[in-house]
């Protein structure tokens, strides 16, 4: 089955500079059964004809349980020309953060595939309940192991003057088996309970992720307007679109639907919506 695609988005699509892809309900869904990803039609063959024509892309998915290569070698097994750089989540934008603020010293909440991007860039990552003189910063990400003793230590931390930031500041996600809670989320709001901090985001919406992936991509701040990101979530890739000045391209394939578009502020609201990517690889070829 192929898909009409307006003259006015190919046209857009091809004069783009750089595109950024959601993974989950954009270029895959996850397959609970096997932990693997299912490609959705079209997204393997579209990301090969940007590879063709030497168009850059990342692909920014906000999850931190694994890094960003475990997850790249994911795609890879289920078909997508995809490098380890080339796959990025919010600890691959912290860590660019981290090193502009000059921060080198930060608590992680969270595991390996939280602390690695962060370990990678040269930043020293302090495990959840260890003891730590100087904290720069907390960083909040994908944990499920949370516990009472994280919580005192981070508490230290940031009424020592760390700063709070975090990957992720949404309540939910979409899993195969319905909506699972952000651990991020949750552990936010009892941070900002006990200290009155509010955590900076790093991961998806926030300007800055978006800043690091097109600095990644070799393409300068003013190519904004000629970037295109493609997801499924209003409140992430679509809010990051728009504050940054880039073209949304919504897909129904996930949290989005048609009916529900229309609702959206304009802060989250796509410029252009897909039910599919099937096709759209040959339009531009
Ligand atoms: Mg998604």
């Amino acid at each position: 089955m192929s898909h009409a695609f307006s003259n006015a988005l190919v046209k857009r699509l091809r004069a783009a500079q750089g595109f950024i892809f959601d993974m989950d309900g954009t270029l895959v869904l996850g397959d609970a059964a096997s932990g693997g990803h299912n490609p959705l039609p079209g997204a393997v063959d579209l990301l090969a004809a940007l590879r063709s024509r030497g168009v850059p892309f990342r692909v920014f998915t906000n999850g931190t349980a694994k890094p960003p290569a475990t997850y790249a070698a994911g795609l890879r097994k289920v078909g997508f020309d995809l490098r380890d750089e080339e796959m990025m989540t919010p600890s691959t934008s912290a860590a660019q953060w981290f090193l502009k603020q000059g921060i080198g010293k930060v608590r992680v909440l969270g595991l390996d595939g939280v602390a690695q991007p962060l370990v990678a860039a040269g930043i020293e990552a302090v495990g959840p309940t260890a003891e730590a003189e100087g904290v720069e910063a907390v960083y909040t990400g994908w944990f499920k192991e949370f516990t009472f003793p994280a919580l005192e230590a981070a508490c230290q931390d940031l009424w020592n003057g760390a700063r709070l930031t975090t990957a992720s500041n949404v309540p939910f996600f979409a899993t195969a088996t319905g909506r699972a809670i952000g651990s991020s989320f949750a552990i936010n709001a009892m941070l900002k309970a006990m200290t009155g901090k509010q955590a900076r985001v790093l991961g998806k919406p926030s300007v800055d992720a978006f800043r690091v992936a097109m600095q990644s991509m070799g393409l300068p701040r003013m190519a904004a307007p000629k970037m295109v990101v493609v997801g499924d979530d209003p409140a992430l890739e679509m809010r990051m679109a728009v504050s940054a000045g880039a073209y949304g391209v919504g897909m129904t394939t996930g949290l989005m639907k048609r009916s529900t578009v229309r609702g959206l502020a304009a802060a989250e609201r796509p410029h252009a919506l897909l039910e599919s990517l099937e096709g759209l690889a040959d339009k531009l070829r």
